[in-house]
This record gives C-alpha cells, sequence and structure tokens, in this order.
C-alpha cells in the first residue's frame, strides 16, 4: 500500500528522457540515462549528504562504491566513517523525483506516448480548421475598413 502511495506522489520518468523537473534548477541538459538524473538530483536536491571520509588517510569521497574501491585499494584498515553532512548545494525541489518505471508501468508509458500522439495529429487538424477561420474573419475586418477609410 505504501508503495501504491509512493507512484502516486513521484512521476515516472518519460521513456524519452527529461530534463530535471525542478523549476528552479540550473540544469538545463535534457537528460536521456535515468542513472546520470539520478546522480544529478543525489548532489542538488536532496538536504544532506553522506560525507564518507578515511580514517587513516586524507580520502573522502561522498560515494559508497568509492569509498569501497578505497578500501580495497589502500588495505582494510583505510575503512572511512560516515557524516551526515549539509548540501552545499541544495536546491529545494519542491516537486516530486522521478521513479524509475517498472516493466508494466514502461508498458503503460508506451500505451500513453501512443495515445498522446493520436490526439496531438487531432488537435493539429482543429487549429488548422481554427487558423483559416481566423484568417477569414481578419480579411473581413480589413475590408471593412479599407472601405471606411475611402469614404
Ligand atoms: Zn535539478
Ligand atoms: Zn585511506
Amino acid at each position: 500500500m505504501a508503495e501504491a502511495q509512493l507512484q502516486f506522489d513521484r512521476p515516472l520518468w518519460p521513456l524519452t528522457g527529461s530534463k530535471c523537473p525542478v523549476p528552479t534548477c540550473r540544469l538545463e541538459t535534457h537528460l536521456t540515462k535515468f542513472a546520470r538524473f539520478n546522480e544529478h538530483w543525489n548532489s542538488v536536491h536532496v538536504p544532506f549528504k553522506y560525507l564518507l571520509s578515511c580514517k587513516v588517510c586524507k580520502f573522502y569521497t561522498y560515494k559508497a562504491t568509492e569509498a569501497r574501491r578505497h578500501g580495497k585499494k589502500r588495505g582494510l584498515n583505510h575503512v572511512c566513517t560516515v557524516e551526515k553532512v549539509i548540501n552545499n548545494r541544495y536546491i529545494n525541489p519542491g516537486v516530486g523525483k522521478y521513479k524509475y518505471p517498472t516493466p508494466e508501468e514502461k508498458e503503460q508509458l508506451k500505451q500513453s506516448m501512443k495515445k498522446r500522439d493520436k490526439e496531438r495529429r487531432d488537435s493539429i487538424d482543429i487549429s488548422f480548421f481554427l487558423f483559416h477561420k481566423d484568417r477569414e474573419s481578419t480579411l473581413d475586418y480589413s475590408d471593412e475598413e479599407e472601405n471606411h477609410h475611402n469614404n
């Protein structure tokens, strides 16, 4: 049940990728990979970070995988301690973080994309009609005005 609620709060990562959904974010790039988006989000849109610093040397990182690699490379005594620190680059998102879709959700996204495509085609047809109607009325108006001037 809790999971269903989460899905409601967090939009699904679009199949075609996305820009960062945070309106105040300076990142303008269209991201195609979810992993890249996730990385960006975790570095800018979370208020705290977990600083991992080695007990023995000056090594530090924010990534658990790098901390593990450091221990493997330098020896088992190079263990990192974890410290919760304030994220200086933090930008309050104000929107939910994209969630990576499950295979079923991906299928749903594909279906709704198809539907949107069809709807877009339909709306083009309507705007074409409106455009012509508009032009006609503008022409009528200008003709009328011209006549007025001539009189
Ligand atoms: Zn962002
Ligand atoms: Zn170390």
